[in-house]
Protein backbone atom coordinates (compact mmCIF):
# COMPACT_ATOMS: atom_id res chain seq x y z
CA UNK A 1 0.00 0.00 0.00
CA UNK A 2 1.41 3.86 -0.92
CA UNK A 3 0.62 5.74 2.04
CA UNK A 4 -0.11 9.39 1.19
CA UNK A 5 -0.57 12.18 4.04
CA UNK A 6 -1.84 14.41 1.83
CA UNK A 7 -5.08 12.61 1.41
CA UNK A 8 -5.33 12.34 5.58
CA UNK A 9 -4.88 16.38 5.97
CA UNK A 10 -8.50 17.65 6.18
CA UNK A 11 -9.13 20.26 3.65
CA UNK A 12 -9.63 23.57 6.17
CA UNK A 13 -5.88 22.43 7.72
CA UNK A 14 -4.27 22.20 4.02
CA UNK A 15 -5.69 25.59 3.44
CA UNK A 16 -5.37 27.75 6.76
CA UNK A 17 -2.45 29.94 7.04
CA UNK A 18 -0.75 29.81 10.35
CA UNK A 19 -0.54 32.46 12.91
CA UNK A 20 2.71 33.98 12.82
CA UNK A 21 4.38 35.41 16.28
CA UNK A 22 5.89 38.44 17.21
CA UNK A 23 9.13 36.55 18.22
CA UNK A 24 8.65 34.07 14.71
CA UNK A 25 10.25 37.59 12.73
CA UNK A 26 13.12 38.22 15.27
CA UNK A 27 13.68 35.27 17.65
CA UNK A 28 17.02 34.03 18.04
CA UNK A 29 19.39 36.30 19.29
CA UNK A 30 18.93 39.12 21.77
CA UNK A 31 21.81 40.84 21.77
CA UNK A 32 21.88 44.51 20.90
CA UNK A 33 18.05 45.15 20.19
CA UNK A 34 15.25 46.33 22.20
CA UNK A 35 12.01 44.05 21.58
CA UNK A 36 9.10 46.05 21.93
CA UNK A 37 7.24 43.89 19.84
CA UNK A 38 5.36 41.43 21.99
CA UNK A 39 3.61 43.71 24.70
CA UNK A 40 5.70 41.75 27.31
CA UNK A 41 6.46 43.55 30.34
CA UNK A 42 10.26 44.61 29.86
CA UNK A 43 11.65 43.22 33.04
CA UNK A 44 10.25 40.31 35.32
CA UNK A 45 8.88 41.22 38.75
CA UNK A 46 11.32 40.88 41.83
CA UNK A 47 12.14 36.81 42.46
CA UNK A 48 11.12 35.87 39.06
CA UNK A 49 13.60 34.07 37.36
CA UNK A 50 15.48 35.76 34.46
CA UNK A 51 13.93 36.31 30.77
CA UNK A 52 10.34 34.96 32.30
CA UNK A 53 8.84 37.76 31.40
CA UNK A 54 9.55 37.01 27.75
CA UNK A 55 7.70 34.61 25.49
CA UNK A 56 9.58 30.83 24.61
CA UNK A 57 12.59 32.15 21.77
CA UNK A 58 14.63 29.36 20.60
CA UNK A 59 14.51 27.29 23.68
CA UNK A 60 12.10 24.66 21.72
CA UNK A 61 14.57 24.44 19.23
CA UNK A 62 17.35 23.51 21.89
CA UNK A 63 15.58 21.06 22.89
CA UNK A 64 14.43 19.75 19.69
CA UNK A 65 18.85 19.76 18.81
CA UNK A 66 19.07 18.31 22.29
CA UNK A 67 16.83 15.19 21.73
CA UNK A 68 17.92 14.77 17.86
CA UNK A 69 21.38 14.37 19.00
CA UNK A 70 19.97 11.52 21.81
CA UNK A 71 17.35 10.01 19.76
CA UNK A 72 19.67 9.64 16.60
CA UNK A 73 17.27 11.33 14.42
CA UNK A 74 16.38 15.04 12.97
CA UNK A 75 15.36 18.21 14.77
CA UNK A 76 12.74 18.73 11.68
CA UNK A 77 11.27 15.31 12.69
CA UNK A 78 10.72 16.44 16.33
CA UNK A 79 7.59 17.73 17.97
CA UNK A 80 6.82 19.11 21.48
CA UNK A 81 3.96 19.11 23.15
CA UNK A 82 2.17 20.02 26.20
CA UNK A 83 2.29 16.55 27.26
CA UNK A 84 1.63 13.61 24.83
CA UNK A 85 -2.19 14.65 25.70
CA UNK A 86 -1.30 17.81 23.68
CA UNK A 87 -0.12 15.63 20.68
CA UNK A 88 -2.84 12.71 20.74
CA UNK A 89 -5.15 15.22 20.80
CA UNK A 90 -3.66 17.47 18.24
CA UNK A 91 -2.64 14.50 15.94
CA UNK A 92 -6.43 13.75 16.00
CA UNK A 93 -7.39 17.22 14.78
CA UNK A 94 -4.37 17.34 12.19
CA UNK A 95 -5.01 13.95 10.45
CA UNK A 96 -9.07 13.08 10.92
CA UNK A 97 -12.49 14.77 10.17
CA UNK A 98 -14.99 15.20 12.77
CA UNK A 99 -18.34 13.46 12.46
CA UNK A 100 -16.68 11.91 9.49
CA UNK A 101 -13.71 9.66 10.31
CA UNK A 102 -12.52 6.98 13.08
CA UNK A 103 -9.35 6.13 15.18
CA UNK A 104 -8.59 3.07 16.44
CA UNK A 105 -7.94 1.80 19.73
CA UNK A 106 -6.74 -1.65 21.42
CA UNK A 107 -8.40 -2.04 24.86
CA UNK A 108 -7.77 -2.59 27.74
CA UNK A 109 -5.09 0.60 27.30
CA UNK A 110 -5.03 4.55 27.93
CA UNK A 111 -8.39 5.94 28.45
CA UNK A 112 -6.75 9.03 27.04
CA UNK A 113 -7.16 8.16 23.09
CA UNK A 114 -10.66 6.80 23.83
CA UNK A 115 -11.53 10.55 25.30
CA UNK A 116 -9.56 12.93 23.11
CA UNK A 117 -11.19 10.74 20.50
CA UNK A 118 -15.04 11.50 21.32
CA UNK A 119 -13.73 15.57 22.39
CA UNK A 120 -13.19 15.58 18.26
CA UNK A 121 -16.43 14.12 17.36
CA UNK A 122 -14.50 10.81 15.67
CA UNK A 123 -15.83 7.43 16.07
CA UNK A 124 -13.63 5.00 18.15
CA UNK A 125 -13.14 1.26 16.58
CA UNK A 126 -12.14 -0.57 19.80
CA UNK A 127 -10.32 -4.05 18.81
CA UNK A 128 -9.94 -5.84 22.26
CA UNK A 129 -6.02 -7.61 22.66
CA UNK A 130 -5.59 -11.22 22.44
CA UNK A 131 -5.08 -13.88 25.30
CA UNK A 132 -1.96 -12.11 27.06
CA UNK A 133 -2.72 -8.64 25.72
CA UNK A 134 -1.48 -8.68 22.27
CA UNK A 135 -2.53 -7.15 19.67
CA UNK A 136 -3.99 -9.10 16.65
CA UNK A 137 -2.64 -8.55 13.33
CA UNK A 138 -5.59 -10.19 11.43
CA UNK A 139 -8.40 -8.45 13.90
CA UNK A 140 -6.73 -5.31 13.15
CA UNK A 141 -6.78 -5.55 9.65
CA UNK A 142 -10.43 -7.38 9.32
CA UNK A 143 -11.86 -3.94 11.53
CA UNK A 144 -9.65 -1.47 9.00
CA UNK A 145 -12.46 0.42 6.99
CA UNK A 146 -11.61 3.46 4.51
CA UNK A 147 -12.64 5.81 7.40
CA UNK A 148 -9.76 4.57 9.70
CA UNK A 149 -6.88 7.36 10.55
CA UNK A 150 -5.45 6.74 13.23
CA UNK A 151 -4.75 3.47 15.04
CA UNK A 152 -3.33 4.36 18.77
CA UNK A 153 -0.63 1.35 20.44
CA UNK A 154 0.44 1.57 23.76
CA UNK A 155 4.30 -0.02 23.64
CA UNK A 156 4.04 -1.30 26.73
CA UNK A 157 0.73 -0.82 27.37
CA UNK A 158 -0.66 0.63 30.14
CA UNK A 159 -2.65 -0.75 32.20
CA UNK A 160 -1.16 -3.89 31.20
CA UNK A 161 2.14 -3.53 31.26
CA UNK A 162 3.24 -5.22 28.08
CA UNK A 163 5.42 -4.28 24.99
CA UNK A 164 3.66 -5.05 21.22
CA UNK A 165 5.85 -7.60 19.47
CA UNK A 166 7.52 -5.29 17.23
CA UNK A 167 6.85 -7.39 13.80
CA UNK A 168 3.60 -7.43 14.38
CA UNK A 169 3.57 -3.62 14.50
CA UNK A 170 5.62 -3.32 10.69
CA UNK A 171 2.97 -5.13 9.56
CA UNK A 172 0.48 -3.23 10.72
CA UNK A 173 2.08 -0.23 9.55
CA UNK A 174 3.07 -2.10 5.73
CA UNK A 175 -0.69 -2.64 4.91
CA UNK A 176 -2.39 0.38 6.91
CA UNK A 177 -3.04 3.89 4.60
CA UNK A 178 -3.44 5.85 7.59
CA UNK A 179 -1.08 6.60 10.58
CA UNK A 180 0.38 4.68 13.50
CA UNK A 181 1.12 5.87 16.66
CA UNK A 182 2.69 4.24 19.16
CA UNK A 183 2.70 5.94 22.54
CA UNK A 184 6.02 4.61 24.47
CA UNK A 185 5.54 6.72 27.85
CA UNK A 186 6.90 3.83 29.54
CA UNK A 187 9.61 2.74 27.25
CA UNK A 188 12.47 3.28 29.13
CA UNK A 189 11.80 1.11 31.92
CA UNK A 190 11.17 -1.93 29.24
CA UNK A 191 13.58 -4.04 28.12
CA UNK A 192 12.36 -3.84 24.48
CA UNK A 193 13.31 -1.63 22.06
CA UNK A 194 11.82 1.66 21.19
CA UNK A 195 10.34 2.22 17.79
CA UNK A 196 12.23 4.68 16.57
CA UNK A 197 14.65 3.30 14.67
CA UNK A 198 11.07 2.19 12.16
CA UNK A 199 10.68 5.58 11.35
CA UNK A 200 13.28 5.82 8.16
CA UNK A 201 11.24 3.04 7.08
CA UNK A 202 7.97 3.65 7.64
CA UNK A 203 6.03 6.95 6.84
CA UNK A 204 3.40 6.57 8.56
CA UNK A 205 4.39 5.76 12.02
CA UNK A 206 4.37 8.46 15.24
CA UNK A 207 6.45 7.57 18.26
CA UNK A 208 5.32 9.37 21.38
CA UNK A 209 7.45 9.65 24.29
CA UNK A 210 7.40 11.90 27.31
CA UNK A 211 9.11 13.80 30.18
CA UNK A 212 6.75 12.83 32.53
CA UNK A 213 7.46 9.14 33.29
CA UNK A 214 11.40 7.51 33.58
CA UNK A 215 12.39 11.66 33.55
CA UNK A 216 10.75 12.39 36.63
CA UNK A 217 9.53 15.47 34.98
CA UNK A 218 5.37 15.15 35.09
CA UNK A 219 4.73 18.84 36.61
CA UNK A 220 6.34 19.71 33.92
CA UNK A 221 4.08 18.83 30.55
CA UNK A 222 6.80 18.60 27.77
CA UNK A 223 5.21 15.17 25.57
CA UNK A 224 7.55 14.25 22.15
CA UNK A 225 6.41 13.44 19.16
CA UNK A 226 8.89 11.93 16.74
CA UNK A 227 7.90 11.32 12.88
CA UNK A 228 8.24 12.14 9.18
CA UNK A 229 8.86 15.78 8.18
CA UNK A 230 5.84 16.66 6.71
CA UNK A 231 3.33 15.41 9.99
CA UNK A 232 5.50 17.13 11.98
CA UNK A 233 5.10 20.19 10.20
CA UNK A 234 1.65 19.80 9.88
CA UNK A 235 1.12 19.71 13.36
CA UNK A 236 3.04 22.54 14.19
CA UNK A 237 0.99 24.55 12.06
CA UNK A 238 -2.36 23.19 13.96
CA UNK A 239 -0.68 23.87 17.50
CA UNK A 240 -1.01 26.75 19.34
CA UNK A 241 1.84 29.37 19.41
CA UNK A 242 4.03 28.92 22.63
CA UNK A 243 2.91 25.59 23.62
CA UNK A 244 5.22 24.84 26.25
CA UNK A 245 6.53 27.31 28.84
CA UNK A 246 10.35 28.07 28.91
CA UNK A 247 10.87 26.70 32.67
CA UNK A 248 9.57 23.40 31.76
CA UNK A 249 11.75 23.42 28.47
CA UNK A 250 14.70 24.62 30.37
CA UNK A 251 13.76 21.74 33.03
CA UNK A 252 13.74 18.82 29.75
CA UNK A 253 17.37 20.31 28.53
CA UNK A 254 18.60 20.03 32.38
CA UNK A 255 17.60 16.34 32.82
CA UNK A 256 18.79 15.01 28.91
CA UNK A 257 21.97 16.41 30.22
CA UNK A 258 21.94 14.03 33.18
CA UNK A 259 21.14 11.14 30.90
CA UNK A 260 23.19 8.83 33.70
CA UNK A 261 21.00 9.64 36.64
CA UNK A 262 18.15 8.70 34.76
CA UNK A 263 19.34 5.54 33.72
CA UNK A 264 20.34 4.76 37.37
CA UNK A 265 16.84 5.90 38.42
CA UNK A 266 14.76 3.48 35.62
CA UNK A 267 17.59 0.68 36.82
CA UNK A 268 16.35 1.21 40.62
CA UNK A 269 12.83 1.35 39.74
CA UNK A 270 12.46 -2.12 37.32
CA UNK A 271 14.49 -3.88 40.19
CA UNK A 272 12.34 -2.88 42.82
CA UNK A 273 8.99 -3.86 40.62
CA UNK A 274 10.61 -7.37 40.39
CA UNK A 275 11.17 -7.95 43.92
CA UNK A 276 7.48 -5.93 44.30
CA UNK A 277 5.88 -8.35 41.90
CA UNK A 278 7.53 -11.48 43.83
CA UNK A 279 6.22 -9.92 47.15
CA UNK A 280 2.88 -9.36 46.03
CA UNK A 281 2.49 -12.70 44.79
CA UNK A 282 1.89 -14.03 48.05
CA UNK A 283 -0.28 -11.42 49.34
CA UNK A 284 -4.00 -11.91 50.25
CA UNK A 285 -6.82 -12.38 47.46
CA UNK A 286 -3.84 -11.93 44.89
CA UNK A 287 -4.48 -14.35 41.73
CA UNK A 288 -1.76 -13.47 39.47
CA UNK A 289 0.51 -11.04 39.08
CA UNK A 290 1.16 -9.82 35.47
CA UNK A 291 4.48 -9.75 34.10
CA UNK A 292 5.60 -5.89 33.68
CA UNK A 293 7.95 -3.73 31.10
CA UNK A 294 6.82 -0.76 32.67
CA UNK A 295 6.72 1.03 36.27
CA UNK A 296 3.41 -0.48 37.57
CA UNK A 297 2.03 -3.98 37.72
CA UNK A 298 -1.05 -4.95 37.01
CA UNK A 299 -2.66 -7.24 39.65
CA UNK A 300 -5.54 -9.84 39.40
CA UNK A 301 -7.13 -10.37 42.36
CA UNK A 302 -10.05 -12.18 43.66
CA UNK A 303 -11.76 -8.88 44.98
CA UNK A 304 -10.50 -5.59 43.49
CA UNK A 305 -13.03 -3.37 44.81
CA UNK A 306 -13.06 -4.77 48.80
CA UNK A 307 -8.84 -4.58 48.65
CA UNK A 308 -8.92 -0.59 46.68
CA UNK A 309 -11.14 0.29 48.90
CA UNK A 310 -8.96 -1.34 52.15
CA UNK A 311 -5.93 0.01 50.72
CA UNK A 312 -7.29 3.29 50.59
CA UNK A 313 -8.45 3.16 53.76
CA UNK A 314 -4.97 2.68 55.02
CA UNK A 315 -3.56 5.42 53.11
CA UNK A 316 -2.34 3.59 49.90
CA UNK A 317 -4.06 5.11 46.99
CA UNK A 318 -3.88 2.32 44.14
CA UNK A 319 -5.36 2.02 40.79
CA UNK A 320 -8.89 0.06 40.10
CA UNK A 321 -9.04 -1.06 36.78
CA UNK A 322 -11.57 -3.46 37.34
CA UNK A 323 -13.92 -2.43 34.68
CA UNK A 324 -11.50 -2.04 32.10
CA UNK A 325 -11.76 -4.99 29.37
CA UNK A 326 -10.19 -8.18 30.42
CA UNK A 327 -8.75 -6.61 33.57
CA UNK A 328 -11.80 -7.85 36.00
CA UNK A 329 -10.54 -7.85 39.50
CA UNK A 330 -7.47 -5.96 38.44
CA UNK A 331 -6.03 -3.16 40.52
CA UNK A 332 -3.12 -1.06 38.59
CA UNK A 333 0.35 -0.58 40.80
CA UNK A 334 2.56 2.29 40.57
CA UNK A 335 6.19 1.51 41.94
CA UNK A 336 7.10 3.76 44.61
CA UNK A 337 10.11 4.64 47.05
CA UNK A 338 11.28 1.65 48.95
CA UNK A 339 9.14 2.73 51.84
CA UNK A 340 6.04 3.62 49.88
CA UNK A 341 6.20 0.17 48.53
CA UNK A 342 6.67 -1.01 52.03
CA UNK A 343 3.48 0.93 53.11
CA UNK A 344 1.40 -0.80 50.87
CA UNK A 345 2.62 -4.30 51.23
CA UNK A 346 2.21 -3.77 55.52
CA UNK A 347 -0.71 -2.97 54.96
CA UNK A 348 -1.99 -5.85 52.31
CA UNK A 349 -0.94 -8.35 54.57
CA UNK A 350 -2.67 -7.35 57.42
CA UNK A 351 -6.10 -7.39 54.70
CA UNK A 352 -8.46 -10.26 56.26
CA UNK A 353 -7.18 -10.29 59.40
CA UNK A 354 -8.47 -7.16 60.78
CA UNK A 355 -11.73 -7.35 59.01
CA UNK A 356 -10.86 -6.13 55.70
CA UNK A 357 -13.22 -3.87 54.69
CA UNK A 358 -14.64 -3.24 57.48
CA UNK A 359 -11.55 -2.12 59.37
CA UNK A 360 -12.27 1.78 59.28
CA UNK A 361 -9.04 2.98 61.28
CA UNK A 362 -6.32 4.70 59.35
CA UNK A 363 -2.80 3.70 60.42
CA UNK A 364 -2.12 7.16 60.18
CA UNK A 365 -4.44 9.09 62.66
CA UNK A 366 -4.55 8.35 66.04
CA UNK A 367 -0.97 7.01 66.94
CA UNK A 368 1.22 9.87 66.45
CA UNK A 369 4.40 9.06 63.86
CA UNK A 370 7.40 10.67 63.49
CA UNK A 371 8.15 11.42 60.45
CA UNK A 372 10.69 9.28 58.10
CA UNK A 373 13.76 10.20 57.55
CA UNK A 374 14.30 9.74 53.62
CA UNK A 375 16.72 11.10 51.80
CA UNK A 376 17.74 10.68 47.87
CA UNK A 377 21.04 11.98 46.49
CA UNK A 378 22.92 11.37 43.32
CA UNK A 379 26.21 12.95 43.10
CA UNK A 380 27.90 12.95 39.64
CA UNK A 381 31.56 13.61 38.89
CA UNK A 382 33.75 12.72 35.89
CA UNK A 383 34.78 9.96 38.01
CA UNK A 384 31.75 7.91 39.66
CA UNK A 385 27.72 8.96 39.29
CA UNK A 386 26.29 7.74 42.62
CA UNK A 387 22.73 7.24 42.94
CA UNK A 388 21.75 6.55 47.06
CA UNK A 389 18.20 6.24 48.71
CA UNK A 390 18.80 6.05 52.85
CA UNK A 391 15.86 5.88 54.89
CA UNK A 392 17.33 6.43 58.77
CA UNK A 393 14.26 4.64 60.18
CA UNK A 394 14.10 1.71 57.85
CA UNK A 395 14.23 -2.18 59.05
CA UNK A 396 18.11 -2.97 56.94
CA UNK A 397 16.15 -3.35 53.18
CA UNK A 398 19.67 -3.04 51.27
CA UNK A 399 20.12 -3.24 47.72
CA UNK A 400 23.90 -2.11 47.17
CA UNK A 401 25.83 -2.41 43.58
CA UNK A 402 29.54 -0.67 44.20
CA UNK A 403 31.38 -3.36 41.45
CA UNK A 404 33.39 -4.04 44.45
CA UNK A 405 32.86 -7.31 46.39
CA UNK A 406 33.90 -6.89 49.86
CA UNK A 407 33.01 -2.91 49.91
CA UNK A 408 29.57 -3.95 48.70
CA UNK A 409 29.48 -6.83 51.84
CA UNK A 410 30.52 -3.54 54.16
CA UNK A 411 27.67 -1.43 52.80
CA UNK A 412 25.31 -4.41 53.68
CA UNK A 413 26.78 -3.96 57.32
CA UNK A 414 25.70 -0.59 57.70
CA UNK A 415 22.17 -0.91 56.82
CA UNK A 416 22.02 -4.36 58.64
CA UNK A 417 23.08 -3.19 61.51
CA UNK A 418 21.77 0.20 61.59
CA UNK A 419 18.49 -0.75 60.57
CA UNK A 420 18.91 1.49 57.92
CA UNK A 421 16.97 1.16 54.33
CA UNK A 422 20.02 1.89 51.82
CA UNK A 423 19.98 1.48 48.29
CA UNK A 424 23.30 2.36 46.08
CA UNK A 425 24.29 1.98 43.10
CA UNK A 426 27.94 3.15 42.33
CA UNK A 427 29.04 3.86 38.84
CA UNK A 428 32.23 4.18 38.87
CA UNK A 429 35.80 4.12 36.87
CA UNK A 430 37.03 0.46 38.51
CA UNK A 431 39.49 0.15 35.59
CA UNK A 432 41.86 3.15 37.71
CA UNK A 433 40.97 1.67 40.75
CA UNK A 434 38.72 1.45 43.74
CA UNK A 435 39.45 4.86 45.56
CA UNK A 436 37.21 7.39 43.58
CA UNK A 437 34.73 4.49 43.89
CA UNK A 438 35.11 4.35 47.77
CA UNK A 439 35.73 7.75 48.51
CA UNK A 440 32.32 9.32 46.55
CA UNK A 441 30.33 6.89 47.92
CA UNK A 442 31.41 7.86 51.59
CA UNK A 443 31.05 11.32 50.89
CA UNK A 444 27.34 10.73 49.37
CA UNK A 445 26.55 8.52 52.49
CA UNK A 446 27.80 11.24 54.73
CA UNK A 447 25.67 13.95 52.63
CA UNK A 448 22.93 11.57 52.65
CA UNK A 449 22.77 11.16 56.57
CA UNK A 450 23.83 14.60 57.20
CA UNK A 451 20.20 15.83 55.09
CA UNK A 452 18.41 12.98 56.77
CA UNK A 453 19.04 14.14 60.21
CA UNK A 454 17.41 17.43 59.40
CA UNK A 455 17.05 19.86 62.08
CA UNK A 456 18.81 16.91 64.54
CA UNK A 457 15.83 17.76 67.16
CA UNK A 458 14.82 14.89 69.25
CA UNK A 459 18.17 12.74 68.47
CA UNK A 460 20.10 11.26 71.09
CA UNK A 461 23.16 12.71 68.98
CA UNK A 462 26.02 10.24 71.06
CA UNK A 463 26.81 6.95 69.87
CA UNK A 464 29.17 3.87 71.58
CA UNK A 465 29.60 0.18 70.49
CA UNK A 466 30.99 -2.65 72.15
CA UNK A 467 33.44 -5.05 71.67
CA UNK A 468 31.61 -7.07 69.13
CA UNK A 469 33.31 -10.93 67.93
CA UNK A 470 36.94 -12.17 68.38
CA UNK A 471 38.12 -8.79 66.68
CA UNK A 472 37.20 -5.75 68.96
CA UNK A 473 35.97 -2.45 67.46
CA UNK A 474 35.14 0.47 69.39
CA UNK A 475 33.21 3.26 67.50
CA UNK A 476 32.45 6.65 69.18
CA UNK A 477 30.12 9.36 67.45
CA UNK A 478 29.14 12.37 67.59
CA UNK A 479 26.34 13.66 64.91
CA UNK A 480 26.87 17.32 66.87
CA UNK A 481 28.44 19.14 63.40
CA UNK A 482 31.60 19.28 63.35
CA UNK A 483 34.30 16.91 61.13
CA UNK A 484 36.86 14.97 62.82
CA UNK A 485 37.97 11.72 62.70
CA UNK A 486 40.41 9.77 64.71
CA UNK A 487 41.27 6.75 63.07
CA UNK A 488 43.31 3.87 65.85
CA UNK A 489 43.38 1.19 63.61
CA UNK A 490 46.43 -0.64 61.72
CA UNK A 491 46.14 -3.37 59.55
CA UNK A 492 48.43 -5.88 59.02
CA UNK A 493 47.98 -6.54 54.87
CA UNK A 494 47.93 -4.10 52.22
CA UNK A 495 44.97 -5.14 50.75
CA UNK A 496 41.15 -6.42 52.64
CA UNK A 497 39.32 -8.60 50.55
CA UNK A 498 39.82 -6.23 47.12
CA UNK A 499 40.53 -3.35 48.51
CA UNK A 500 43.80 -1.14 49.17
CA UNK A 501 43.80 -1.31 53.56
CA UNK A 502 44.55 1.98 53.62
CA UNK A 503 40.88 3.35 51.75
CA UNK A 504 38.70 2.34 54.89
CA UNK A 505 40.72 4.86 56.67
CA UNK A 506 39.76 6.74 53.84
CA UNK A 507 35.96 6.37 53.96
CA UNK A 508 35.27 6.91 57.47
CA UNK A 509 37.49 10.31 57.02
CA UNK A 510 35.29 11.70 53.58
CA UNK A 511 31.90 10.43 55.72
CA UNK A 512 32.84 12.50 58.71
CA UNK A 513 33.40 15.53 56.56
CA UNK A 514 30.27 15.18 54.42
CA UNK A 515 28.07 14.22 57.54
CA UNK A 516 29.66 17.20 60.13
CA UNK A 517 30.27 14.61 62.72
CA UNK A 518 33.13 13.25 64.83
CA UNK A 519 34.13 9.69 64.61
CA UNK A 520 36.79 7.81 66.75
CA UNK A 521 37.93 4.44 65.79
CA UNK A 522 39.98 1.62 67.35
CA UNK A 523 40.11 -1.97 66.52
CA UNK A 524 42.10 -4.69 67.47
CA UNK A 525 42.56 -8.45 66.37
CA UNK A 526 44.00 -11.19 64.58
CA UNK A 527 42.65 -11.06 61.52
CA UNK A 528 42.07 -7.95 59.12
CA UNK A 529 38.79 -8.92 57.53
CA UNK A 530 36.83 -9.54 60.59
CA UNK A 531 38.60 -6.08 61.71
CA UNK A 532 37.29 -4.54 59.00
CA UNK A 533 33.98 -6.06 59.69
CA UNK A 534 33.86 -5.51 63.19
CA UNK A 535 34.61 -1.64 62.72
CA UNK A 536 31.45 -1.20 60.14
CA UNK A 537 29.19 -3.54 61.80
CA UNK A 538 30.12 -1.00 65.04
CA UNK A 539 29.32 1.88 63.01
CA UNK A 540 26.34 0.67 62.29
CA UNK A 541 25.04 0.13 65.83
CA UNK A 542 26.73 3.65 66.57
CA UNK A 543 25.08 5.62 63.79
CA UNK A 544 22.13 3.39 65.08
CA UNK A 545 22.31 4.59 68.65
CA UNK A 546 23.10 8.32 67.58
CA UNK A 547 20.40 8.86 64.98
CA UNK A 548 17.43 7.40 67.01
CA UNK A 549 15.18 9.83 68.39
CA UNK A 550 13.55 9.98 71.44
CA UNK A 551 9.94 12.04 71.39
CA UNK A 552 11.41 14.62 73.68
CA UNK A 553 11.76 16.79 70.72
CA UNK A 554 14.56 18.91 72.36
CA UNK A 555 17.69 19.82 70.25
CA UNK A 556 20.39 17.81 72.21
CA UNK A 557 22.71 20.91 72.61
CA UNK A 558 23.23 23.53 75.45
CA UNK A 559 23.96 26.34 72.47
CA UNK A 560 19.85 25.22 70.93
CA UNK A 561 21.86 24.39 67.41
CA UNK A 562 23.53 21.30 66.20
C1 LIG B 1 1.47 8.64 31.56
C2 LIG B 1 1.19 8.37 30.15
C3 LIG B 1 1.50 9.32 29.17
C4 LIG B 1 2.12 10.63 29.54
O1 LIG B 1 1.29 11.67 29.25
P1 LIG B 1 1.85 13.18 29.45
O2 LIG B 1 0.74 14.01 28.95
O3 LIG B 1 3.09 13.27 28.61
O4 LIG B 1 2.15 13.36 30.88
C5 LIG B 1 1.28 9.02 27.86
N1 LIG B 1 0.78 7.83 27.50
C6 LIG B 1 0.50 6.89 28.40
C7 LIG B 1 -0.01 5.58 27.97
C8 LIG B 1 0.68 7.13 29.76
O5 LIG B 1 0.35 6.20 30.66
Amino acid sequence: MTFNLQSLVPRHIARMKPYTSARDDFGGSRENRVFLDANELPDPLVGMPPNINRYPGNEPAMLKEKLAAVKNTDPAQIFLGNGSDEIIDLVMRCFARPGKDQVMIFPPTFGMYAVRAEANNLEVQAVGLDEGFFVSHEKTMQAITPKTRLMFICHPNNPTANTQPAEVITRILESFNGIVVADEAYIDFSPEKSLLPLLARHPNLMVVQTFSKAFGLAGARIGVAYASEEIIATMDKMRCPYNLGTPSIELAVKALDNHASYRLSALRITRMRDKMAQEIADMPLVEKVYPSDANFLLVKTSDANSLYHYLANKGVIVRNRNHEPGCAGCLRITVGTASENRRLLDAWKKYGSSGGEQDKTCDAAGEEQLKERRVMKRRSTSETDISLELNLDGTGDVHIESGIGFFDHMLHQIAKHGMIDLDIIVKGDLETDPHHSIEDTAITLGMAVLEALGNKKGIERYGFALPMDESSAHVLLDLGGRSYLKWDVVFDSSHIGDIPASLFGHFFRSFTEAAKCNLHVTATGEDDHHKVEAIFKAFARTLRMAASRNRSGIMPSTKGVL
